[in-house]
């Protein structure tokens, strides 16, 4: 098959081989089990809201305006006014841009449908700002800074309203961007799309060097070292890295380093102009962080926390491995 799969309903994840294995029960016997499965799949109309998707694939934004109250509905989810014993309403086209209605939270931990889409940041933005009553437009917000961070998407913030350049007819064709991140000249564009804008590869921070940050560097270097050399053949830590290959730029205010992931081993050196290209380049001000991540603490909480800088969501998993490694390294000794 040419081109990129179809997405389906349900990921090929969730399904289990047709097999029978033997299971112990609770009388101490051996008995068999089969993998089965119990799923229901339909169709859903959007109903009433198919205008309003229609219009986002022709990248239009509209909403339905009830010309007795004045009320503007956007998602249009209906063009009878609830209000007014259902009189008929209008459309309107709308602004690309908007604000937001209130500070929006960031999803780390998604439920099943989501994922690998996180972490992401979904919001409420105040989009008929100059009707009297309106609704707000749920949607997603990104940012050409990197992964949702706190503090960007804050209440009040001025968005402009984005289009993928692929659209279906779902809410996820459309996603808001601080408008300050909005080149100029693009800022009135009605439609602009995701690929006039650079969010695969944004600029890494600019980290201001701080010589007293250099032992804080060089504890958290010794620290990494030490667990790299702890992974053995056959544990838990090297399995939380198998399968898994990455050149990994860290740039902190004590200094750089790489991190180095293959064939289920971890190599942690200072900077060097034989290092194969990176991957991806994380920043973080102060190198503590990987001491406390050697210590059971936790580099993607780092990025929740706003400290740690990554690119974009491919970089996220990469951090999840990471953060199972000391706990794996102390359950492979407690076990020897
Ligand atoms: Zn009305």
């Amino acid at each position: 098959m040419k081109g990129k799969e179809k997405e389906m309903v349900i990921p090929r994840d969730f399904n289990l081989p047709k097999e029978v294995s033997e299971v112990r029960g609770q009388d101490g016997k051996p008995y068999l089990q089969f993998n089965t499965g119990m799923l229901t799949l339909y169709k859903q109309t959007y109903g009433e809201l198919s205008r309003f998707f229609m219009a986002l694939r022709e990248a239009r934004l509209i909403g339905s305006r009830c010309k007795t109250c004045g009320q503007v509905m956007v998602p249009a989810a209906s063009w009878h006014c609830p209000n007014c014993n259902f009189a008929e309403m209008e459309e309107v086209a709308l602004p690309h841009r908007g604000v937001l209605a209130a500070t929006a939270p960031i999803t780390f931990f998604p439920s099943a449908s989501f994922v690998g889409q996180a972490p992401f940041c979904r919001g409420y933005v105040d989009v008929a700002t100059e009707a009297k009553i309106a609704s707000f437009l749920p949607c997603r917000l990104r940012t050409t800074t990197g992964i949702p961070r706190p503090g960007i998407f804050v209440k009040g913030l001025e968005l402009k309203l984005v289009f993928e350049d692929k659209r279906q007819g779902t809410i996820l064709d459309i996603f808001g961007v601080p408008m300050v991140e909005i080149p100029k000249e693009l800022r009135k564009k009605e439609p602009l799309l995701a690929s006039a804008l650079n969010l695969k590869a944004p600029p890494v921070p600019k980290i201001k060097a701080e010589a007293a940050l250099k032992p804080a560097l060089a504890s958290a270097l010794k620290a990494m070292q030490g667990m790299a050399a702890k992974i053995k053949s056959g544990t838990r830590a090297e399995k939380d890295l198998a399968g898994r290959k990455h050149v990994i730029k860290v740039k902190t205010g004590g200094g750089e380093f790489d991190i180095k992931i293959e064939r289920g081993k971890l190599a942690v050196n200072g900077s060097s102009p034989r290092t194969p290209a990176a991957d991806f380049t994380m920043t973080v001000e102060n190198p503590a962080v990987f001491s406390k991540w050697v210590a059971g603490g936790s580099l993607s909480d780092a990025v929740m926390e706003g400290e740690l800088w990554l690119p974009n969501l491919e970089a996220f998993p990469v951090l999840y491995a990471l953060d199972r490694l000391p706990r794996s390294i102390r359950r492979d000794q407690e076990e020897k």
